[in-house]
């Protein structure tokens, strides 16, 4: 069967070969979706270009979708984000006299005709958008294409998603690299080769300002509030808001900040979840209020090198984890049943999971008894956002101490992340379960009392996230019952150890034994 994205690929060939009967008349629209920036965004630019050539006007559009908020588990937190980031791109948009329409359309199988309804009632006849990964966003591109393609209507769907695209790079068997570091080599390489990869994609031409006036309704409409299902309650607002300030210019102002004070010690610091060692990037890529190009063009700008490797560790290490998102979203385009609740390794699909309910809570609330995971996951539920560390800390211990279906955990992750992507998550779920591509092996089991000892020594990160062991001195804090005396902890309420990590260890490996001891 054709993969989603060659679908697409063969719909955007049959557009481009009808391209020279297609006449553009009065409107050109750019379509965004997870890009919401102006700056560096190569779709947005081109529809631009297009539109001053041909003395038409730019509309640019975005479609609320709660059907596709509650297909992709997407928490109310990124739903508020998305909102806000809105408002900040429609103003910014203002200043250079570029309407952004946005409407809700609740049915998503309802959105292409939608679209091309719209389209024709703008007299647009050419629509641009850069492209998405996951199965149903490329079907919908590809329905999309076709319902233009009938209507007389171009469409172009850019890649500007990734620093190097999807399909790009190949073993020397001309298959697709479903390990990350060779295929990291070969990113490299590959950006080396094409350094216009990196290239800077200028901001658009404004519209005339005449234009502005005769299409004051486009202009007007106000942003959606959010589906009743995905609203925040006033405090989760307001600490949102604050913890998270939304749209491109603040992006740029983190990266700036990171880059200037932080990146060189990126590498030395960067497990520690009590420090602020990364870059707290990851809502702006989620969203694209910055594009990964643009972040790895000025890391790239600040070594002294001014190569993507060599120079400063800290900038080579950065990029190497930006490199980490291009990666799942290339495993996604290229192995699309990872988006049907399939592990990327068919043999682990026989591991028998548990679906113990309590268990699964007291891991949700941070009840565990092992203080590094209950801190990460209350970390999560009040920040909307983990430390990578604890993102597989917490992972491997739903999926290998609890024996808990690690699918059960990627949705919850994804419900209450305010970063929540569905390539980057799954991809980290793969790992830590060792389900997934790259896998750790299964054997390797993370002991959370290590994990903690190491990274958090003074048990800093835990004693922000648990008040109940503030109180707890030295090294009980990573285990307050089994090398503290335990009264104070007891006194607390925090509860002790809900399983025993030497005898879930065993019952992990037996468990995934018996799968792999079936082939
Ligand atoms: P930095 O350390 O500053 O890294 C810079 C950027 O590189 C990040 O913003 C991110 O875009 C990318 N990146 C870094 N590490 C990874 C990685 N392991 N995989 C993919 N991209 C990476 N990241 C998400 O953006 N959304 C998710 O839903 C998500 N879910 C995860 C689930 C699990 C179980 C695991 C183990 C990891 C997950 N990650 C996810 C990856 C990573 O934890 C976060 O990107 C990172 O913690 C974000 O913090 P930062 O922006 O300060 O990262």
């Amino acid at each position: 069967l054709p993969r989603p994205i060659e679908l697409l690929d063969s719909a955007l060939v049959e557009i481009r070969s009808t391209r020279d009967e297609i006449k553009v008349k009065d409107a050109i629209v750019h379509w965004f979706r997870s890009d919401l920036r102006v700056r560096d965004n190569k779709a947005l630019r081109l529809a631009s270009e297009r539109a001053r050539e041909k003395g038409a006007l730019l509309i640019t559009m975005y479609i609320v979708s709660p059907q596709d908020f509650e297909a992709h588990f997407t928490s109310p937190a990124r739903v508020d984000f998305i909102l806000r980031t809105l408002q900040e791109l429609k103003d910014d948009l203002a200043k250079l006299n570029i309407p952004l329409y946005v409407e809700t359309i609740e049915k998503r199988k309802r959105i292409p005709g939608r679209i091309v309804d719209l389209l024709e009632a703008w007299g647009a006849n050419h629509l641009f958008a850069n492209m998405e990964f996951e199965v149903d966003e490329l079907r919908r591109d590809e329905s999309l294409v076709r319902a233009c393609l009938e209507k007389g209507i171009a469409m172009d769907v850019l890649p500007d998603n990734c620093v190097v695209h999807p399909g790009r790079l190949a073993t020397g068997t001309r298959n697709q690299y479903s390990v990350y570091t060779p295929w990291f080599r070969s990113w490299i390489a590959h950006i080396h080769e094409n350094p216009e990869l990196l290239e800077l994609s200028e901001e658009p031409l404004k519209n005339p300002a005449s234009m502005r006036e005769r299409y004051v309704k486009i202009f007007d409409r106000t942003i959606p509030t959010a589906p009743r299902n995905k609203m925040l309650k006033d405090e989760e607002k307001r600490r949102f808001q604050s913890i998270w300030p939304a749209g491109e210019r603040e992006a740029h102002e983190r990266l700036k900040i990171f880059v200037q004070q932080r990146i060189g010690d990126y590498k030395e610091h960067r497990n520690f979840p009590g420090e602020n060692a990364t870059s707290s990037l990851s809502v702006h890529f989620a969203t694209g209020t910055l594009s990964a190009r643009t972040a790895v063009r000025t890391a790239r700008d600040h070594n002294r090198t001014k190569r993507l490797d060599g120079g400063n560790v800290g900038i080579e290490t950065w990029i190497s984890e930006i490199a980490w998102r291009d990666f799942y979203r290339h495993v996604l385009a290229h192995w699309p049943y990872i988006c049907m609740n399939k592990p990327f390794k068919s043999e682990y699909a026989l591991v028998e999971w548990e679906y113990d309910q309590d268990k699964f809570k007291a891991w949700c609330e941070g009840r565990t008894g092992y203080p590094i995971v209950d801190a990460a996951m209350r970390q999560l539920n009040y920040c909307g956002w983990m430390h990578n560390r604890c993102r597989m800390v917490v992972a491997s211990f739903l999926a290998k101490h609890l024996l808990i279906d690690w699918r059960m955990g990627e949705r919850y992750f994804m419900e209450h992340l305010i970063d929540g992507d569905f390539a980057s998550n799954n991809g980290g779920w793969g790992f830590s379960s060792s389900t997934g591509v790259d896998p750790q092996p299964y054997f390797r089991i993370f002991n959370p009392l290590l994990q903690s000892e190491k990274f958090d020594s003074e048990g800093e990160y835990i004693k922000r996230w648990i008040p109940e062991l503030r109180g707890i001195e030295g090294k009980a804090v990573h285990d307050p019952y089994g090398r503290g005396k335990g009264a104070e902890a007891e006194k607390s309420g925090y509860p002790k150890h809900m399983v025993d990590h030497r005898e879930s260890r065993d019952r992990c490996l037996a468990r995934y034994k018996e799968v792999l001891g079936r082939r």
